[in-house]
């Protein structure tokens, strides 16, 4: 018996949603499919940063909820395989990962790194590309989102932006939506820090919007900020009501 081409899809919330927004979450989850073993990593290591982006499924659920928005998630830990990267990028399946060898990816053979992203690469952007293609084929606009957290320190120095908005050329969408978040003068807001949008190392906006001239924007959430499902809420409304603000929502 072969094994399925897909061992587990990404997850699609929504997906004739009527709102203008389509959310993407390139590191929903911290899963390792059950070939792949654990990696070599123990589950302290899996339950880091460097498996997943903790909370921001919960944002990006959220989300979903409040604009009625596509949401697609992927099912699979960036250890085996990150969905944000480009196929030749060096880190596209990370040996190394703030500091932790992860075992289970030195020494890929080409075929293993095949698979790895016909099984786990693919299908989500096919996911990304199906709720998009589908939706222009209906006219429907789209405004893309990608959703990220962040570790509250790097290096050992602390990151003050509780929220940060990463943006490429166009800023005709980060500009009102860094007033937004900033106006009530109760937040720490990143702008293009700690990250910019580079479409050399990013790959899932660049690839599903800007390539389509789609109006988008990167954002990520602190984690410390979101740890539970009451503070993903919060953090949450606080993104919806800055993007009802500047009329992307
Ligand atoms: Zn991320």
């Amino acid at each position: 018996m072969t094994a399925p081409r897909i061992l587990r899809p990404p997850r699609i919330l929504r997906p004739k949603g009527s709102g203008r927004l389509v959310l993407f979450c390139d590191h929903a989850s911290n899963r390792i499919p059950a070939e792949l073993g654990d990696l070599g990593l123990p589950p302290s290591e899996l339950a880091r940063h460097i498996a997943w982006d903790i909370g921001a499924a919960g944002v990006t659920e959220v989300l979903s909820e409040i604009f009625d928005a596509p949401a697609i998630l992927c099912n699979t830990s960036r250890l085996v395989i990150d969905c944000n990267r480009h196929l030749h990028a060096a880190d596209l399946i990370p040996e190394v990962s703030d500091g932790t060898v992860i075992p289970g990816n030195r020494h890929l053979s080409d075929a293993a790194r095949a698979t790895r992203i016909e099984r786990w690469f693919q299908p989500y952007h096919d996911a990304v590309e199906s709720v998009l293609l589908e939706r222009e084929a209906r006219g429907v606009p789209s405004f893309a989102v990608s959703i990220h957290s962040m570790t509250a320190s790097l290096a050992g120095k602390a990151r003050p932006w509780q929220i940060a908005v990463s943006s490429y050329l166009d800023r005709s969408l980060a500009e009102p939506l860094l007033a937004a978040l900033r106006r009530p003068g109760d937040v720490v807001v990143g702008d293009n820090q700690p990250y910019d949008l580079d479409p050399e190392v990013d790959y899932s906006i660049p690839f599903h919007a800007l390539r389509r001239s789609l109006p988008q924007i990167q954002v990520e959430f602190r984690q410390d900020e979101i740890p539970d499902a009451a503070t993903q809420h919060r953090w949450a409304r606080r993104f919806a009501q800055a993007l009802m603000l500047c009329g992307a929502g």
